[in-house]
């Protein structure tokens, strides 16, 4: 199925692309360019990081991959290209997908409103993650029996 991604994008399939695409298939943490580099290294152990950012960029380019932008001002990677909302979480920067689905209706009120030609819109969701919520929950708890110990 990979190898008729590349060729259909016409791409060519070197190694390096081969990894990281299904590494990055297999995660569903929206990894930085790092971060890859840190699970593409466990197989191909001469990888270099300037090759994982170049690739990076060629296959996000030829739609292969997606690459995200949220407000913590590093560029995550995707290996879920059909279109889908993200939320971080504000705490640890962990990256999940949203099952929603995609809110077409508003790209007409938009167009509608400023006379633009919509082409996609994105949308970010912040928060807290379910372990961060749990950590602060226990936090307030430990606060709380603090103050009554008191
Ligand atoms: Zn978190
Ligand atoms: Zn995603």
């Amino acid at each position: 199925m990979e190898v008729e991604l590349f060729k259909r994008k016409k791409l060519k399939k070197t190694k390096a692309r081969k990894v990281i695409l299904e590494e990055i298939k297999k995660v569903k943490t929206h990894p930085t360019a790092y971060e890859l580099f840190n699970i593409v290294k466990k197989k191909l152990p001469r990888v270099s990081l300037g090759t994982i950012y170049r690739n990076l960029d060629v296959m996000s380019e030829n739609g292969l991959i997606t690459k995200i932008k949220t407000n913590d001002s590093q560029t995550h990677f995707d290996g879920r290209t059909e279109d889908h909302y993200h939320i971080q979480c504000i705490e640890c920067g962990r990256i999940d997908d949203v099952e929603l689905d995609i809110l077409k209706g508003i790209d007409t009120i938009v167009e509608e409103r400023i006379h633009y030609k919509v082409l996609y819109h994105t949308i970010n969701f912040y928060g807290l993650c379910p372990e961060c919520l749990k950590k602060r929950k226990k936090q307030t708890l430990k606060n709380d029996l603090l103050k009554t110990g008191k």
